[in-house]
């Protein structure tokens, strides 16, 4: 054996692999990069899951001229120059790897402009070796392009999975960035299609919205607390506890609006939910904590994903505490034979009903026009300070209520329809408002799977098949639900590349455009995050898809049809996605808004 120092073309291959591991990590450095450089807008643009291409554009401070080169060395940074300022990091880059390990492992070009320089400077690199560089025209910011990658390395390209799967972890990364920084302008595109913008209009509401879509979005509770002792602050948003997840792939944890891995802070969070949530189900959650940089080292790990505290257990307990009061405090209405108004829903001035849980969406009270970016920064005055030297707090009443097993409905009497959207029913314990379409879905879901644990779907055969192109997110969906499609009663069949054959739907699907229909529950799907082959998201979209809507008027009969599917089917009280199916009004609630008790 002999012992010698690698070639530097080597080495730096070597070094590349702890930085870039797929394109998802390559993009996430350069837009570490382009948030660094003070960018307000990014786009991002990827092709062949961006083994292909990848391509960041920012409008931030660019790079002068003369330091470019400098850039792609190993160990550069502008961001660090002494021990202290090491202790304390206040940029999401600072070990100087990025650009050097990116541009040994790929076709590297970058161009950029300082927005006060007269010109623009471009550089192109391939498998690290210089291939030219000069002045060039340029817009003030920067825009680096990565070709090829891992063209120099087969046994790591042999690693990376298709091309739409890889293409799903870089929309996966962008989203956590778009959430943490509400305030940029962000965009992405993926062969072509836009995946994901938001607005970069500071509001979290709307970046939220972008990422989660609507449903989830007016689900979601505020959370703002504070450790007095040490002044560190938690905020940011998390669902209620009927809105949960298969896996922990929605909580979104931030470090100073750095997005981090931690099983202590994802900890404290399902800890908070204690209770709460079904087994084996998890929150959503985009939390940002914020603390001194010096008491939080950023340097522990070779991707940056991982931090360590130094005081663990306070921001443990200040997490926990803060996202625990939140769900108390917004602790769903009346469950089902209470017979009681929870705690809190009523001050002694006798608030309306309107004003408590589940009738109030939470953007009403906290988000409009506050901006998100006021809570994140910590800079707002808190609204809540917690003590954090007790132990850990037991806490009672409805919120835990909620946890209790599902009960059987009463039985219901119809009573009409408003809105052509909810259902109104009497039962021996009060009142109750159906929402139609969830009550629906329900119904659904379960005869769904129902079916297909029997394996007896019901098909419907169309007459001619229909043939469907599937973009390449639609393929990747259909590719690892192909067995589930056909437990529901699909049949589908390969015609060329991204073309498929529908021959019969499930017979519940009711529907004039198979083609349609199919391409759109594909993207319900790919949309819940269903790439990871969760079964009932599926289920839960396909039922989704084939419910009745909201505005579409139901007779009588058709009520009653509905109302006792609902109470024959396992979970009468919420929809597939966790949203309620109905809202209970107990007899006592009545008597007592109308000041008869
Ligand atoms: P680090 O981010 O750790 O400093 P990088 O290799 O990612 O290391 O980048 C090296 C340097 O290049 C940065 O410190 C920064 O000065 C400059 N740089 C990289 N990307 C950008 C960008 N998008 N805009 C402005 N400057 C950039
Ligand atoms: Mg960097």
């Amino acid at each position: 054996m002999v012992i010698r120092v690698l070639d530097p073309e080597l080495a730096s291959q070597i070094a590349a692999g702890e930085v870039v591991e797929r394109p998802a990590s390559a993009v996430k450095e350069l837009l570490e990069n382009a948030i660094d450089a003070g960018a307000k807008q990014i786009f991002v643009e990827i092709l062949g899951g961006g083994v292909e291409q990848i391509r960041v554009t920012d409008d931030g401070h660019g790079i002068p001229a003369e330091e470019v080169e400098l850039a792609f060395q190993h160990h550069a940074t502008s961001k660090v120059a002494t021990q202290e300022q090491l202790d304390a990091i206040a940029t999401l880059g600072f070990r100087g790897e990025a650009l050097p390990s990116i541009a040994a492992v790929s076709h590297l070009t970058l161009t950029t402009r300082p927005a006060q320089a007269q010109a623009g400077y471009q550089i192109e690199k391939r498998w690290g070796q210089p291939v030219r560089s000069g002045p060039h025209a340029s817009p003030p910011g920067t825009t680096v392009t990565v070709a090829d990658l891992f063209g120099n390395l087969p046994a790591r390209r042999k690693f990376l999975k298709s091309a739409s799967a890889e293409s799903g972890r870089v929309h996966d990364l962008f989203s956590r960035y778009a959430l943490a920084y509400p305030e940029i302008r962000f965009q992405l595109k993926s062969g072509g299609r836009t995946g994901l913008s938001t607005p970069g209009n500071g509001k979290w509401d709307q970046a939220f919205l972008a990422v989660y879509g609507p449903e989830v979005a007016g689900q979601m509770l505020e959370v703002a607390g504070e450790d007095p002792e040490t002044g560190y602050r938690i905020d940011g948003f998390v669902g209620a506890a009927g809105l949960n997840r298969a896996n922990r792939s929605y909580m979104t944890l931030l470090v100073n609006r750095r997005w981090i891995q931690s099983r202590v802070l994802a900890f404290a969070l399902e800890e908070a939910y204690h209770g709460l949530l079904p087994e084996k189900r998890y929150p959503m959650a985009v939390l940002n904590l914020t603390l001194p940089f010096a008491d939080v080292d950023v340097n522990s790990h070779p991707a940056k994903r991982e931090v360590r505290f130094h005081h663990e257990s306070r921001v443990y307990s200040l997490l926990q505490k803060a996202v625990r009061s939140a769900l108390i405090a917004e602790s769903p209405v009346p469950r089902l034979g209470s017979g009681a108004l929870p705690p809190g829903s009523r001050g002694p001035g006798g608030d309306a009903p309107a004003s408590t849980g589940f009738f109030r969406n939470p953007f009403d009270r906290s988000t409009p026009g506050a901006g998100f970016i006021n809570k994140m920064g910590g800079g707002a005055g808190s609204r809540t300070t917690y003590s954090t030297a007790g132990g850990p707090e037991t806490y009672s009443g409805p919120a835990d209520a909620a946890a209790t097993p599902r009960q059987a409905l009463p039985l219901l009497r119809v009573v009409g329809q408003i809105k052509l959207t909810y259902i109104v029913a009497e039962s021996p314990d009060g009142m109750y408002l159906v929402d139609q379409h969830a009550a629906h879905e329900r119904v659904i879901f379960d005869r769904l799977r129902q079916q297909a644990a029997s394996n007896s779907p019901q098909i419907q055969p169309l007459l001619q098949p229909v043939s469907v192109e599937l973009t390449p997110g639609q393929l990747e969906v259909l590719q690892n639900n192909g067995d589930l499609l056909a437990s529901h009663g699909y049949q589908i069949e390969p015609f060329g590349e991204s073309t498929y054959l529908v021959r019969a739907v499930p017979s519940i699907l009711n529907t004039s455009d198979p083609a349609q229909s199919l391409t759109d529950l594909l993207d319900m799907v790919a949309f819940e995050g269903l790439m990871r082959q969760q079964e009932d998201a599926l289920t839960a979209s396909l039922a989704c898809h084939s419910a009745i809507r909201a505005g579409k008027a139901l007779s009588d009969e058709e009520m009653r049809a509905l109302l006792e599917q609902l109470e024959a089917t396992d979970n009468p009280h919420t929809c597939p996605h966790g949203r309620p199916t109905l809202l209970h009004f107990s007899e006592y609630q009545m008597e007592r808004e109308f000041g008869r008790r």
